[in-house]
């Protein structure tokens, strides 16, 4: 059994995505949030999610930054392989960023895990 069983929201953490990378070319917020440029708008965002063969969908702007005089955007994103019982549909299949995904380390609140972290059990 996984902490997930006891999800008061499961999938939760799969909605609203908001990527972050430390790879080499990629833009960055300095909390290492993924940023993209404004005048590219939604494009930019599909052209990563194709490169990275990523399953995800960019819904909105999540936020706008302007780094070295630029304009920037992060992104959230859905999942279209999230199941309607918030289980993920492409598991063995998942991408980098969801396999390196540590709820614990979230200040998402209701997770389960991050729960048992904030009073000390993992
Ligand atoms: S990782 Fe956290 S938010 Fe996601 S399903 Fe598991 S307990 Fe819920
Ligand atoms: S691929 Fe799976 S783990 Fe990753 S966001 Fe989609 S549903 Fe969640």
């Amino acid at each position: 059994m996984s902490l997930c069983d006891l999800c008061p929201d499961p999938g939760y953490c799969c909605r609203g995505l908001v990527l972050t990378s430390d790879k080499k070319g990629d833009v960055t917020a300095k909390d290492g949030t993924l940023v993209f440029p404004a005048e590219e708008g939604i494009w930019a965002v599909h052209d990563y999610i194709e490169r990275h063969k990523m399953p995800y969908q960019p819904v909105d702007i999540e936020r706008s930054y302007r780094i070295n005089g630029r304009k920037y955007n992060s992104w959230t994103l859905n999942c279209p392989k999230l199941g309607r019982d918030g289980r993920c549909g492409a598991y063995e299949d998942r991408p980098e960023n969801c396999r390196n995904f540590e709820a614990s380390t979230t200040k998402t609140p209701t997770c389960v895990f991050y729960k048992v972290k904030s009073i000390g059990g993992v």
